[in-house]
């Protein structure tokens, strides 16, 4: 791995580049859309019996030749196939993603105006598919249709040029941009993503450093310090150390969610499709920025507050955040048929305080930093790790008490929280210990070899929710 950042700066583009990159968005979702159902047809068209002739491309195919499957072999098999010196097909099938890419110049010719977007960015539309996709196979949900709320955004992969306070995209040309920050010097532009966000367009770099041979993690002894963290709503992170971590509930404080309700309000009280609408909607949106930007920022303080510790693991939970924001299961009364109370009322702040703390994207960047400085992040399962009892191993519901920690077989108290973070530390160490008396040091060398990247933006949602049919048409 070589040094890889995003470097993030606000675009500053005149009224015809905003205007052709907010064209641009829209053409790329529903090229996006259309390349997303012709996978599925094609993928539903391998159970007619026989063959069946491609109506695209006219050519005939068989159930052989199905567009999606798990090893990505798909297409026409006798097209474009290179042997080997065996005289055997090396590459005899191309995925899905080729073969659509290829297909590019007939979609410039049906539709003219898609000349207008940079081919490469047509390219890098399409691998996106491949990526949700690959996410998909990998045990996350089935792609989805994207609207205008969930695409926002395009990639360059080539072309880009930096110039002062100016950065030229091929085919939108020279654009001024907030200089922030300097690139560090070393660093080469591998590709760039334009998003737009409430407030107007961002350009995201990503950025590399070929000089800086790779993180290498420090090799665990039989004895590493460990620091266990528990992730919480009343404190964002208790430590087992003792330290704590405020958590500000950017979102659900009484402050800002009045505000919201407020703000929200007035949208819905305007007449639909009015001007005043729109205007009412953008405060929103703002707001609803704001509060992101500053959860943010408070997460890598977090992050940084936790990995600079004097420690060589971090332990953390293995969070099921989805599973414990779902809701919760329909009563209906089997006599009359009525719909009973489930408690999904109270749930419901539960959940909008769960996504509010953010847990999985400060996960992500505690093992981003963690990374960065040679330590190793351990996930431990965090079954009953608050109604355990440290002195005597007792499990009880019963045993906490907000947050106290009472134990009802021998008396043993602590604080719950801490107590928490302390089990987690020590099912940690027995992980670090249990995998180096098995396997020597290699298990820790791969255990330190873990390398997670945080993403920018929460992927939680964007493929997630999928339903029924979409799991039969994609895993039958
Ligand atoms: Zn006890």
């Amino acid at each position: 791995m070589k040094l890889l950042t995003n470097y993030i700066y606000k675009l500053r583009p005149n009224q015809t580049q905003s205007l052709r990159m907010a064209n641009w968005v829209d053409m790329l979702r529903s090229q996006y859309n259309w390349c997303l159902g012709d996978r599925i047809i094609q993928y539903n068209q391998q159970f007619i019996q026989g063959n069946y002739c491609d109506l695209r491309t006219r050519s005939e195919a068989c159930p052989l030749t199905s567009f999606v499957s798990k090893s990505g072999a798909t297409g026409n098999p006798w097209k474009d196939s290179k042997f080997d010196k065996e005289g055997k097909a090396r590459n005899p099938r191309r995925s899905a993603g080729d073969i659509q890419i290829t297909a590019l110049p007939e979609l410039k010719a049906a539709r003219p105006w898609y000349a207008d977007v940079d081919s490469t960015v047509l390219q890098q539309n399409i691998k996106r598919l491949d990526t949700a996709y690959k996410n998909f196979f990998e045990g996350r949900g089935f792609p989805k249709f994207k609207n205008r709320s969930n695409f926002t955004s395009f990639t360059y992969v080539m072309g880009i040029k930096l110039q002062g306070n100016k950065i030229y995209l091929p085919k939108l040309g020279w654009m001024r941009f907030y200089n922030s920050r300097p690139i560090p010097n070393g660093f080469t532009i591998k590709a760039c993503t334009v998003r737009k966000r409430q407030n107007g367009w961002y350009i995201s770099l990503r950025i590399e450093d070929k000089s800086v041979p790779e993180y290498s993690a420090k090799l665990l002894n039989n004895n590493p310090k460990v620091i266990g963290c528990d992730l919480g709503i009343t404190k964002l992170v208790h430590l087992s150390d003792g330290y704590q971590i405020e958590n500000p509930k950017f979102s659900t404080n009484k402050k800002a969610y009045r505000t919201l309700k407020i703000r929200q309000r007035r949208v819905s009280r305007k007449v639909k499709g009015s001007k005043n609408r729109k205007k009412a909607a953008i405060r929103v949106g703002r707001f609803h920025q704001k509060i992101g930007d500053k959860r943010q920022a408070h997460q890598w303080k977090t992050a940084n507050k936790i990995v600079s510790r004097n420690v060589d693991v971090i332990a953390l939970e293995d969070l099921n955040i989805s599973g414990m924001m779902r809701r919760c299961k329909v009563k209906v009364d089997e006599k009359t048929g009525k719909f009973l109370e489930n408690g999904q009322s109270r749930k419901r702040g539960l959940n909008r305080a769960i996504s509010d703390a953010g847990w999985g994207d400060l996960v992500l960047k505690v093992a981003y930093l963690a990374v960065k400085q040679g330590k190793t992040v351990i996930k431990v399962n965090p079954k009953h790790s608050s109604q355990e009892c440290r002195n005597c191993g007792n499990i009880d519901k019963s045993n906490r008490d907000g947050e106290k920690f009472i134990c009802v077989e021998c008396g043993y108290h602590e604080h719950a929280d801490i107590g928490a973070a302390k089990t987690i530390r020590d099912r940690a160490l027995k992980i670090v210990r249990g995998d180096s008396a098995k396997l020597g040091p290699r298990a820790i060398e791969a255990l330190n070899a873990q390398k997670i990247s945080p993403r920018s933006k929460s992927k939680r949602g964007e493929f997630g929710n999928l339903s029924n049919q979409d799991i039969k048409v994609a895993k039958s």
